[in-house]
């Protein structure tokens, strides 16, 4: 493995900045420094760490325009969204400063007069993460957040095409006053690290968010030393329109759902199954608010969809428009593309697919890019039977303004986030993760620190 790992801007093929990797050494010995440090942080008040996670918070939100142009040159997305992602990411933290004076114990009656018990919680121990580069801030806080609220120590891997942001966020959290050991970051390898994190007896917990194929391997890999762990893994969202929804806040929902980050969020809408009756009407507009965004470098004003992450990315998405095509499908917007093979540059325009069916690999794989397939049905549980059917489960939309209908189709749906005539549900407040395929465990919401901790009891005898 080289000793350094360069980040590269992925809308120019500019290099922004060459960082240390760290060997397979490095990371037992941050390991190392991680356990020895659990041992002060996890007997620190709540208060302490409560305290010290709001002046992290603080810090963020003053350097939000920096960590936003950071976010956009390593990833790409656009500059506002960029710092749309800080201030969500920044609220992990703020959300959870509070949480953690509220890790409550409890007495239960005991079996007999002679005895007392007691429930107490207690941090797990320290936690390894791994995280993507979709949110190179905001997938990290999620998982920081809560773990120092809870009083474990934590070591990041980042995504390697996204590493800057997690050493910025690292280092402000150092200017809080949060210790270095307790807080680490490391660079390198993915499945080096990964081994290393998940054979290490003191790592007590794994968080990942990333790919399914990768979360199943470090599942198995957990498993030799019995640890905990937290899955957010992919996803293949439905959005169903309904024959009696608000077709305008549909479409401009949709546009929400599909296109932010180049549609490169786990919760894109990936099927929009949509009823006969309303399928023209809501094809055409999807499509002209598709045409009217700007594809670009997200620094640049006006730019709505910044580039396709990396190669990799860029012809997995591809290969789904063509595919799809070959099929039967109509392009009713976009189905191009602009490609610098050279720079690395990769960008994919706004397509909207008409005519979809089950046969295209769109309507099976996760696609990661702004395309929108629409395919449409007649009866109500035609549209459920097709939104459940895959192995994923975390995001699913749908539009009515029929509540019993509403309540019905979400009574329906095998999904762990569901945004009922709401493209953007995903809130610090609210618990988010995914069932089937798409993981285990939850982020935010009163939900999110329960992962960090172990429960004890005590049986006390008179
Ligand atoms: P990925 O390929 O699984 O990579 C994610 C992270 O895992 C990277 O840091 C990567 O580092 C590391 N990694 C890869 N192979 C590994 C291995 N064998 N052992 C340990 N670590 C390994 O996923 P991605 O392409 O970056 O991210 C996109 C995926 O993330 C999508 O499927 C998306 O749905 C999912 N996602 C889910 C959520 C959620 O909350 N559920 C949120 C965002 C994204 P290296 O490249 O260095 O190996």
């Amino acid at each position: 493995m080289p000793d350094k790992l360069t980040v590269y801007n992925p809308a120019t093929g500019e290099v922004i900045k060459s960082i240390p990797q760290q060997s397979a050494k490095e990371v037992e010995e941050a390991i190392e420094r991680s356990h020895q440090a659990f041992k002060t942080w996890s007997k620190t008040s709540a208060s302490e760490r409560a305290s010290l996670l709001k002046k992290w918070y603080e810090l963020i939100v003053e350097h939000k325009d920096e960590l936003g142009k950071l976010i956009t040159a390593e990833n790409g997305k656009p500059y506002q969204e960029a710092v749309g992602e800080v201030l969500y990411g920044a609220g992990y933290i703020e959300w959870f400063a509070e949480e953690a004076k509220r890790v409550y114990g409890r007495t239960v009656p005991a079996p007999t007069t002679g005895k007392r018990i007691v429930v107490t919680r207690q941090a797990v121990g320290p936690v390894a993460a791994i995280t993507p580069w979709n949110f190179p801030n905001a997938m990290i806080t999620r998982k920081a957040a809560p773990a120092l609220a809870a009083g474990c120590t934590f070591i990041i891997k980042p995504a390697p095409d996204t590493p800057l942001s997690a050493l910025e966020l690292a280092r402000l959290a150092y200017e809080a006053g949060i210790p270095k050991d307790v807080l680490q970051v490391v660079n390198g390898d993915g499945e080096e690290i990964g081994n290393v994190f998940t054979s290490s007896p003191k790592i007590r917990k794994i968080t990942f968010t990333g790919s399914t194929p990768v979360g199943k391997i470090l599942m198995k890999n957990s498993a030799e030393t019995v640890k905990h762990v937290s899955m957010e893994l992919g996803g293949h969202a439905p959005l169903i329109v309904d024959e009696d929804a608000n077709l305008d806040l549909a479409v401009e929902q949709a546009m929400v759902s599909k296109y932010r980050n180049a549609g490169q969020t786990c919760v894109c809408a990936n099927r929009l199954i949509v009823h006969e009756s309303v399928k023209d009407e809501f094809a055409k507009k999807l499509s002209e608010q598709a045409a009217k965004l700007k594809v670009g470098n997200g620094l640049e004003e006006g730019v709505n969809v910044g580039p396709i992450i990396n190669k990799k990315g860029f012809e997995k998405i591809v290969s789904q428009i063509d595919d799809a095509v070959e099929k039967g499908a109509k392009v009713l917007v976009g189905g191009s593309y602009d490609r610098n093979d050279d720079k690395g540059c990769y960008f994919v325009h706004p397509t909207v697919l008409g005519d979809v069916d089950t046969s295209m690999n769109i309507m099976h794989e996760e696609t990661f890019g702004p395309v929108a397939p629409i395919i449409s049905y007649t009866d109500i549980d035609e549209a459920i039977e097709l939104a459940n059917d895959t192995p994923f489960g975390l995001a699913a939309y749908f539009f009515t303004e029929n509540y019993r209908r509403g309540i019905y189709i979400s009574e329906n749906l095998d999904y762990g986030i569901i945004g009922w005539n709401d493209g953007g549900p995903s809130a610090v407040q609210a618990p988010f993760g995914g069932m089937k395929e798409s993981g285990v465990g939850r982020e935010g919401g009163s939900e999110g620190i329960e992962p960090y901790l172990e429960t004890k009891y005590m049986s006390i005898g008179l």
